[in-house]
């Protein structure tokens, strides 16, 4: 064994990278040399040395990223496209101008395509199969044998992929997990027939096993919660078991490969708990993937080690970077939570070869496998192993199929032993593993790209990645957990107001946090909340218990209920109130909607705990629901300090000329429940903080909360009389409100039949009304979803089920007609209903919840009768069964129900139900899918899944909604970046959290003052 003469260093640091030991460097260069020169010898063709087709779109791909994105996605949706003049036309969709300007001998290719589309369709398929080929390693086991005994014959040890990825239904896992055992079974019978290991399948102790299997969580069950890893790992486990009970029975090894960052902890977590059963605490040999790029890699791998020893139970850790850097990255910095992978490639690159000497230090229980295609952090690694005279059999190199076969030639050359990961499957649904290797050999700063295009010499790819953070421009992340936040787009304004981020429950120690706070509220449940009129509570009057929907008999508190008298009396002191409060500075007013931000974000546990119990809201919806209070609050106080300066309408000499606004008068607020904090909270704090003297009535079934955002806003410093909290019963006390001739505004957001209502009783002038009344209405919907034949299913299924069935359909965004077109109608429902059971329905304390109760017995009642109006009409397609112990305990549910072949005239397809129920069109084509989506009186939220980028822009030209989603769910607008509100039925036009709100309550005034005088002017 070949013995570096450098000796290992003492310690590895605790924090920061590894000092650059420049005996170390030398001996690694010298190592990295060999390996180049010894790839060199082995030239193997791949993706960038092919000739034609492929290596011309490669290059020009690495030349105009728009272009590369446009080739990617048109490979992206290639597999759903079932007839050549729909191949043709995404073909002509995606790169036709781009592919013109590269190439304008391609014109005429695409012009005569249109032509002739068969002639080309075809041609154009097998290319980019033939592509995905490359990185594939066949079909089913029996191509896979094949290519095991050629890597067994190449001195190769391999391990097994089974290509797809997301499973949307149990049948699917089912599926998934048959083809694992089959994998097994078959490959096991093969390799008993030809017992000789290959030179890189024997270890220092002797032989290890062959068949080497690699897993992914994610396609075990669809039962993956994060925020819920208790019952997820249970159902994970289920599958889990059969798979590791074969490896035992055939010696084979079970890898677990690592994911996206949000199943991270699940994945650690399941293999702990699953390896510490007894009957797996002795075998398989198993692994699993840790990624170097994320910052906390280090603490996951030191974990690891420490549990193997403690269990006595080896196991391989198969060292990666990390598959998914830009989704980790922009998927954090949308939510605003911190960025977990490092930002800049040489941290990781650092990262790595940290982590690769801590698994050298370890080696009694870990056997380290170096997955990377970057010769500097192999070289490393071998340097290491020789410092600390490890034996070369002792640890492994693994590389994909397809990739880096020089790579492979050299290490194994060298005598390391190398392992290859094969994926196997059908090339179509692995297409989204062909277009992840495609972007990592096109990455800008990728190893295979810088050295196969040339575009780094020999010498930089075996640089020190933490000199290269030391001496280039970037200055090496301080690990602290950097908070990503996108840099506005162009044209965007100055990021003002910032979003509050929604608590990250894939975080054991935010459900900790989230589960004491339902605990302690559970103990104090019951108080009693008077009327707050003119900073007096009254506490004389009636009280109303409020129940949780998912357990009646449990009275969360009790609410004082208004009288018409107190109607008059909150408007008498609002009105009161109001001069000294329109006197009040914006940026005063202003700061107190912050200050009762910043208090409601300090709450926000205990805030949530309340929403879930009083409106039943499941975890991550009560959570959004308490963010967007929070936005509301703090984006209106950032609009009302910017309105609150006077604006020049026009520059001219001799005249000052401004306009500024000023409040209506006193405001009514009248909210609902299914949004219990945060529409309350708009409704109230937007005409509030413009100057208005505010009367809040909250829904009666929330109105536990309604006083907990009164105490708030009190506590921030809203003035006695300026908010005044009158919950109530019934529409007389409401009507009145609106009526009366000293109100001057009124912000609603409730049913169509009581926005109406208003709209009426507010266009009358009674005696004594000063100002024409100012309605800000929101109403219901009837939102449509229209999926396309050549949509992404994987993607168009779980976005349908949480926008129809979240919160158990009470948003007035939520979904309730899919539309679906003809091609790929069967498909997608025979998916879709698989997929539907997985969706858990039970009580919305518990974390893993996505469907409660509905709100009170009157809704359910109604929704039951829709739903026996569905049976009559359409065909009943699915139906949850509810679990006995929902029902005992007496709580408002409703099986989520699915109607297919419902008709446009069917009273499912027209009615706002306002519950779990959703209505399943078909339409030939997207002009009778767009007409359908748009026939509805209402026109609030509506999406479309399309992967063709004519039919994305059509969407925005013809679907006539306020808020309009493209490939992607149709709830969960995020105040600021979709400002919220429709028209038709749904509403006037208003967009809540948009940049026009605030003006509803305020009217304009100009001033112009002739600052001319004895004919001087001062300087403009
Ligand atoms: C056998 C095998 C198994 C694998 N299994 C898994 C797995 O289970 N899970 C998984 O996630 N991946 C897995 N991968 C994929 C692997 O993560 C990528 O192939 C690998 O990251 C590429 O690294 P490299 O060292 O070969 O190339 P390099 O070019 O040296 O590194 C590229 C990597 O650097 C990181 N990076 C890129 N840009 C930045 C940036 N700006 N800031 C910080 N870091 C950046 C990314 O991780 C990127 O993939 C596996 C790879 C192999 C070979």
């Amino acid at each position: 064994m070949a013995t570096s003469n450098v000796s290992p260093p003492s310690t590895l640091p605790e924090t920061g990278f590894l000092p650059v030991d420049p005996a170390l460097e030398a001996a690694l260069r010298a190592k990295g040399e060999k390996l180049f020169a010894r790839m060199a010898a082995h030239p193997t063709p791949g993706i960038f040395s092919k000739k034609g087709a492929y290596a011309r779109l490669m290059d020009w791909a690495m030349q105009d990223p728009a272009f590369k994105t446009q080739l990617f996605r048109f490979v992206d949706v290639l597999p759903a496209l079932d007839s050549s003049a729909e191949i043709v036309r995404h073909l002509q969709e995606y790169l036709g101008d781009k592919a013109v300007a590269l190439n304008p001998a391609l014109k005429t290719g695409l012009a005569a395509a249109s032509l002739a589309p068969a002639l080309v369709a075809g041609p154009v398929k097998a290319q980019v199969l033939d592509m995905a080929k490359q990185f594939v390693a066949g079909a089913g086991p029996d191509d896979l044998i094949k290519q095991l005994r050629l890597n067994t014959r190449a001195g190769r040890a391999t391990t097994i992929d089974l290509l797809g990825e997301t499973v949307v239904s149990e049948a699917e896992a089912d599926e998934f997990l048959r083809r694992n055992l089959e994998v097994l079974d078959t490959v096991a019978a093969a390799l008993r027939a030809a017992p000789e290991p290959g030179f890189s399948d024997v270890g220092p102790a002797g032989p290890l096993p062959r068949l080497n299997l690699s897993v992914k969580i994610s396609a075990l069950t669809p039962d993956v919660h994060p925020a819920d890893p208790e019952n997820s790992i249970v159902a994970l486990k289920e599958r889990l078991r059969p798979i590791l009970r074969r490896a035992i029975e055939v010696g084979a090894f079970i890898n677990f490969d690592m994911e996206s960052y949000k199943l991270k902890d699940l994945t650690l977590a399941l293999f702990r708990s699953i390896l510490e059963e007894a009957e797996f605490r002795a075998g398989p040999a198993v692994g699993i993937a840790l990624q170097a790029y994320l910052r906390d890699c280090e603490r996951d791998l030191r974990a690891l080690i420490a549990w193997a020893r403690e269990r006595g139970r080896p196991l391989t850790v198969r060292l990666v970077k990390g598959a998914y850097w830009d989704s980790e990255t922009i998927l954090a910095r949308q939510r605003d939570w911190p960025v977990p992978v490092w930002s800049h490639k040489p941290e990781s690159d650092a990262n790595f070869e940290k982590l690769c000497v801590l698994l050298l230090d370890n080696t009694d229980v870990v056997t380290p496998a170096f997955a990377s295609h970057n010769v500097r952090s192999c070289a490393h690694a071998i340097v290491q192993a020789e410092r600390r005279g490890i034996d070369p059999r002792a640890y492994e190199f693994q590389a994909l199929y397809g990739m880096a076969d020089e790579l492979k030639a050299a290490l194994q050359q060298s005598g390391h032993r190398v392992r290859e990961y094969c994926a196997v499957g059908q090339l179509l649904p692995g297409m989204a593993y062909f277009v992840r290797r495609l972007l990592e050999n096109t990455s800008n700063e990728g190893f295979l790209r810088q050295r196969n295009t040339g575009e780094a010499t020999q010498e930089q790819l075996l640089r020190n990645p933490v000199e290269l953070l030391q001496t280039g421009t970037r200055k090496p992340d301080t690990g602290k957990g950097e908070i990503g936040k996108a840099s506005p787009v162009s044209g965007a304004r100055d990021p003002v107001f910032r979003n509050a981020p929604n608590t990250d429950y894939t975080l054991a120690a935010a459900r900790t946090r989230q589960r004491a706070a339902l605990e302690a509220l559970a103990l104090r449940l019951g108080r009693k909340c008077p009327l707050i009129i003119g900073g007096r509570k009254i506490t004389d009057r009636d009280y109303v218990p409020s129940v949780n929907p998912a357990r009646p008999n449990q009275v969360v508190g009790h609410w004082a209920k208004g009288t018409l008298a107190d109607a008059d009396a909150a408007v008498a002191a609002a009105r009161a109130a109001f001069p000294a409060w329109r006197a009040t500075s914006a940026d005063a007013r202003a700061a107190i909607l912050e200050r009762a931000a910043d208090l409601l974000e300090t709450r926000r546990m205990e805030i949530n705990a309340l929403i879930i119990l009083e409106a039943g809201k499941p975890w991550v919806e009560a959570d959004g629901d308490t963010s967007e209070a929070i936005d509301f609050c703090r984006f209106y106080a950032a609009e009302m300090r910017r309105l609150g300066r006077p604006e020049i309408t026009q520059r001219t000499p001799g005249e000052h000329c401004t306009q500024l606004w000023t409040p209506r008068g006193v405001a009514v607020a009248i909210a609902p429940w299914n949004f219990p904090l945060s529409i309350l909270t708009g409704l109230t704090v937007a005409p509030l903080v413009a100057g208005n003297a505010v009367i809040m009535k909250p829904a009666r079934q929330t109105s536990i909360i309604g006083a907990l955002l009164m105490d708030t806003l009190v506590e921030a410093g809203v003035p006695p009389g300026a908010l005044n909290y009158l919950p109530c019963v019934g529409g007389e006390i409401g009507n009145h409100l609106v009526a009366h001739p000293q109100v001057d505004a009124i912000a609603f957001t409730g049913s169509r039949a009581v926005g109406c209502k208003i709209w009426e009783l507010a266009g009358r002038t009674p005696p004594g009304q000063a100002n024409l009344k100012k309605v800000v209405c929101e109403m219901g919907g009837k939102n449509a979803l229209i999926v396309d034949n050549d949509a992404d299913l994987d993607e168009a299924i779980p976005a349908a089920l949480s926008s129809a069935f979240g919160y158990s359909g009470q948003k007035c965004s939520a979904l309730s007609r899919l539309v679906v077109l003809a091609g790929v109608y069967d498909r997608f429902l025979e998916r879709f209903l698989a997929a539907c059971p997985t969706l858990p329905v039970g009580d919305p304390a518990l974390p893993g919840t996505v469907v409660g109760p509905v709100i009170d017995g009157d809704a359910q009642k109604k929704i039951l009768g829709y739903i026996e109006q569905g049976k009559k009409e359409a065909r009943l397609a699915w139906q949850a069964r509810l679990a006995p112990e929902l029902t005992a305990a007496g709580g408002y549910y409703v099986p989520p129900t699915v109607f297919a072949d419902v008709q446009p005239e069917h009273v499912i397809a027209r009615e706002e139900i306002f519950g779990p129920v959703l209505a399943v069109m078909k339409a030939r084509d997207l002009d009778e899918a767009f007409a359908l989506a748009n026939g509805a009186d209402y026109a609030l939220t509506g999406g479309l899944f399309s992967r063709s980028p004519s039919a994305l822009e059509r969407a925005q030209r013809e679907f006539l909604v306020g808020n309009l989603y493209l490939n992607r769910g149709i709830t969960g607008a995020v105040v600021e970046r979709h400002p919220f509100g429709g028209f038709k039925m749904s509403g006037g036009g208003t967009k809540a959290g948009g940049r026009e709100y605030l003006q509803n309550f305020m009217f304009p005034r100009a001033i112009a003052e002739n600052t001319l005088r004895r004919g001087f002017a001062p300087e403009e």
